[in-house]
């Protein structure tokens, strides 16, 4: 844990102070870049940093308000008398400065780990592994950025023995920063694939760059079974005064040699290291897992552990889940799971995706692990979870373990204790939790995994997974495009484009949008209840739902004379004031919307005749903004559009919005904003212009059955699936009747499975289809993606004949969908 006088933090950034003698002379114990995340410590400073699309100097006003007094930024307009200012030219780099000083403080060992596969995992493994023997301090999940990489050092303190810290980068010259920071004693490089190649213009530069990492290194793990690796590797080893610590599958004259036997599920290995040998085994069988369990191994070796201590450690090696994953449970419970590891970093991060995804009349639950934190006194650990716990507001605690129920005085919220997950099973009362927001949160070897299948709705093979870290990132694509003042509206109508309504609603209310938009008011209702308080406005309101529309306080699209009238007569029997409405004006769509001068003019008339509605916008819809043919037309509408707000706001004595742009205009036409835009298909990943959005949804499935069949045969319903050689048939568990088209039968459409995309043979059936396998080894319960980071959307809508849209809204609701956040 950080623990520095502000002054000493000032000059190890090189900033300039704004700061009263008593604020300098005060001891900063965390520190903080994201303004939604509490601390769990008192007194952090805040780095004020700026992106591309985000700039954290926006936050401090609302920090400030919160009790936060510190601060480090590189705008002086910032500057206040509220607070303590320490002035540097660019944050992120203070930060790392900040780093960089706090790491040379200690001198146990670090290990540093980089490559474009594998490093998460390698990092997590290696510490399993030397837990035991170890107290080690390493990057909470995957924070291995610019700035989740100083982070993550900041954590090192005199209570650790030793700390694994990874290194990503994306982009030449990044890694430099990034090895001051870590400065590793030991390197670990692991897999190079082809990840990230875009800004690197070969496998030897971008192989250069994460080199970087180890040139102060003392040792460096690294497989050399690729010839390019190797030729590298050794010449940057030599001319860094490097000492190798080399390892093969292939080669037996390296330092490390492994001999592999894959088994049914596992792999037995053999390493021969110094004419010794020893034998381990690990429960998974893939590649990837393979190649991490050597590169700990090497690592072990080192680290001048003796190897065979740990052997047998091997063979409990788990899965890295690294994402929490966000699921609807029974009786009407949401499911956060992050059961991967449990200590007070990875704790604060989950409770704050908790409370974004509780709902305001929902219960906030959490049921803890013990807690993995090495150095603290177990009381006052406990005390701190408490802390934490009352900081966000968690109704009820259920600990489970040895060391939380020990420590159960130390909590002053609802709470009850079970010994272990057994304990657990048979006293709990699943009935006890309702309506709830669940957080699941331990270590791996408390296998929580079962607790939530106990809470869980019924599990289902097919899912539509959302990213919401995805969704998150596309909606600060389009932020970037927007001037300072423009408001942004996110269409959430149809199931938010087929992605889910409330946990997406509720993001975008965290992430502070401005407007939601749904289709009708039923889902506008369903908003409220879940507890959304944006404005929003309802773009087809029917007549019979005007009752709701009031209660619920949801904003009408009015778009002809006859619905203004009915509103407004409507609201009249109330003795509501000012209720917000909007008028849509057609300008050439030709679909709903005010279009003549007449209508116009009645329906101002109208509304400035009554003080029980206010017109908050005036919006139009453009019909052609994504298509370049167009843009003439589109143009007219924009001068339309100008001249009908005019003509509106000469007829009303007060301001209101003005919007047009939907996601295509706002990536095409910048400078027609107005006050708002209105963002739709862009913010589920598809771009009209190639914005770097990412894919936020993947539909999945599992293999039910894998069968062969003989030339001649055929597949499915009328026969049309032929085979003319022995092929492999895969049968799918999703159907036209979950949104599959069935246009993409007959080898129209694509799978990808086991890393090959292989076609759909045959019809599609109701809940079935049936995949041509031959070219990969496949077997029942395998992974199968429909449309996601192999298949993209739009693909699959061009191979139906239709657009993305469809696709994603057509993806039906029997689909369960699952929530990801990194
Ligand atoms: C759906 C919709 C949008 C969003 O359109 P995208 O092309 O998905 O961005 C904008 N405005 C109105 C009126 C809509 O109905």
């Amino acid at each position: 844990m950080l623990n520095l006088p502000l002054n000493q933090i000032a000059t190890a950034i090189y900033g300039k102070v704004n700061a009263t003698e008593e604020e300098l002379a005060s001891n900063i114990l965390g520190v903080i870049t994201d303004s939604r995340l509490h601390s769990t410590e008192k007194n952090p400073l805040f780095f004020a940093l700026q992106g591309p699309v985000h700039n954290g100097h926006h936050f401090i006003a609302d920090l400030i308000t919160k009790g936060v007094r510190y601060f480090v930024i590189s705008d002086k307009k910032f500057i206040s008398n509220d607070a303590a200012f320490i002035l540097v030219s660019d944050t992120t780099k203070a930060l790392q400065q900040l780093a960089a000083y706090v790491r040379q403080q200690f001198n146990y060992p670090v290990v540093g780990i980089t490559g474009s596969n594998g490093k998460t995992i390698a990092k997590e493994w290696l510490y399993d592994l030397l837990e035991h023997d170890l107290k080690i301090v390493r990057n909470p999940k995957s924070y291995n950025s610019q700035v989740g990489v100083p982070l993550s050092v900041l954590l090192m303190d005199r209570s650790y023995e030793l700390g694994i810290f990874e290194a990503g980068i994306s982009q030449p010259g990044e890694m430099q920063n990034l090895e001051k920071v870590i400065q590793p004693e030991l390197g670990i490089l692991t897999n190079i694939g082809d990840a990230h190649q875009e800004f690197f213009t070969s496998v030897e530069q971008k192989l250069d760059e994460k080199l970087l990492l180890f040139r102060n290194a003392k040792k460096l793990v690294c497989r050399i079974d690729d010839p390019i690796v190797e030729s590298t590797v050794k010449a940057f080893c030599h001319a860094n005064n490097v000492e190798p610590v080399f390892w093969s599958t292939k080669n037996k004259k390296t330092a490390i040699h492994f001999e592999v036997e894959k088994k049914a599920t596992n792999t037995e290995l053999v390493a021969r290291y110094k004419a010794k040998k020893y034998s381990f085994e690990i429960p998974f069988n893939d590649e990837s897992a393979i190649e991490n369990a050597c590169h700990c191994f090497a690592a072990i070796v080192a680290l001048e552990k003796d190897p065979e201590r740990f052997l047998s450690r091997f063979r409990q090696l788990q899965q890295v889940a690294m994402r929490l994953e966000i699921k609807q449970g029974n009786h009407q419970n949401i499911l956060i799971n992050d059961y991967y590891n449990s200590d007070l970093n990875s704790l604060s991060i989950a409770l704050s995706v908790l409370m974004q995804q509780a709902g305001e009349k929902q219960e906030k639950v959490i049921i803890l692990s013990d807690i993995q934190q090495t150095g603290l006194p177990l009381p006052e650990l406990y005390s701190r979870v408490n802390n934490l716990l009352k900081k966000w507001r968690i109704d009820r605690l259920v600990g489970i373990g040895k060391d939380i129920s020990a420590n159960r005085e130390q909590f002053k919220i609802n709470s009850e204790f079970y010994r272990d997950i057994l304990d657990f099973e048979s006293r709990f009362s699943r009935y006890s939790i309702q309506n709830s927001a669940i957080l699941i949160k331990g270590a791996r070897q408390f296998r929580f995994e079962r607790i939530s299948g106990l809470l869980q709705q019924k599990a289902h093979q097919t899912v539509l997974e959302i990213s919401l870290n995805a969704l998150v990132h596309n909606l600060n694509i389009f932020r970037g495009l927007l001037k300072p003042k423009t408001k942004i509206m996110v269409m959430v109508k149809a199931f938010s484009y087929g992605s889910g309504d409330v946990e997406i609603a509720r993001l975008l209310q965290f992430q502070k949008v401005d407007y939601l938009a749904v289709a009708v008011a039923d889902e506008g209702v369903q908003l409220r209840k879940a507890g959304i308080h944006l404005p929003i406005i309802v773009m087809n309101p029917e007549r019979d739902s005007f009752q709701n529309m009031f209660d619920h306080r949801l904003e009408p699209n009015l778009y002809s004379t006859d619905l203004v009238k009915e509103f407004v007569d409507a609201i009249s029997t109330t003795n509501i004031l000012e209720f917000p409405v909007h008028l849509k004006i057609d300008t050439g769509m030709n679909r709903l919307g005010l279009k003549t001068d007449a209508e116009i003019s009645t329906s101002v008339g109208l509304l400035t005749n009554s003080n029980r509605v206010k017109l908050h916008s005036v919006f139009s819809h453009l019909a052609g903004s994504d298509d370049e043919n167009l843009d003439d037309y589109t143009r007219e509408q924009f001068e339309r559009f100008e001249q009908f707000t005019k003509f509106i706001a000469e007829r009303i004595p007060y301001s209101f919005d003005r919007h047009i742009l939907n996601s295509a205009g706002i990536e095409r036409f910048p400078n027609k904003q107005f006050e708002m835009v209105r963002l739709g298909i862009g913010l589920y990943g598809v771009s009209q212009t190639g914005l770097p959005l990412e894919n936020i949804g993947t539909l999945k499935s599992t293999v039910s059955q894998v069968k062969t069949i003989q030339s001649g045969e055929t597949v499915g319903y009328n026969r049309k699936g032929e085979v003319k050689d022995e092929s492999k048939i895969a049968i799918v568990p999703i159907g036209y009747a979950d949104g599959i088209d069935r246009k993409l039968g007959n080898k129209n459409g694509t799978a990808f499975i086991n890393s090959k995309t292989v076609p759909i043979i045959g019809n599609i059936c109701m809940d079935m289809l049936m995949l041509d396998v031959s070219a990969v080894k496949v077997e029942a319960g395998d992974r199968v993606e429909l449309f996601g980071p192999n298949i993209t959307v739009t693909e699959v809508a061009e191979k139906a004949g239709t657009i993305p849209y469809e696709i994603l809204t057509g993806i039906s609701q029997r689909v369960k969908r699952v929530y990801l956040q990194e």
